[in-house]
């Protein structure tokens, strides 16, 4: 499908996506810190665990937990901004730009 521009209609158009780019980057920091919260607590119960290991294995148990959990809480948290920031682009904002005519518009006025 083709987004043609309302006012010269030219079909020079691009999407600016610019709320999804930053709620990508809202949800991969906030994600993150959830994430590394959240792995914190693991990192008690391996430092507990570790324990029997002896001091180096908590330390070591309790770093990989909150790497760990840091990235998997950014990877989620940057999918579930991004697919927001989408639907913001597509309701609330003017995602379409005319490149010939510099006109921002919304898919709802285009033809
Ligand atoms: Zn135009």
């Amino acid at each position: 499908m083709t987004t043609q521009c309302p006012r010269c209609h030219s079909t020079a158009v691009i999407t600016k996506d610019l709320a999804r780019k930053v709620g990508a980057l809202i949800g991969t920091v906030g994600g993150a810190a959830q994430g590394v919260t959240g792995a914190m607590a693991g990192a008690e119960v391996g430092a507990v665990i570790g324990l029997v290991a002896g001091p180096a294995g908590a330390i070591a148990g309790g770093m990989a937990g909150a790497i760990l959990g840091g990235l998997a809480g950014a990877a989620t948290g940057c999918i579930a901004g991004a697919k927001l920031g989408e639907v913001i682009d597509e309701r609330v904002l003017d995602n379409y730009a005319c490149l010939d005519c510099e006109l921002s518009f919304s898919c709802r006025h285009s033809a």
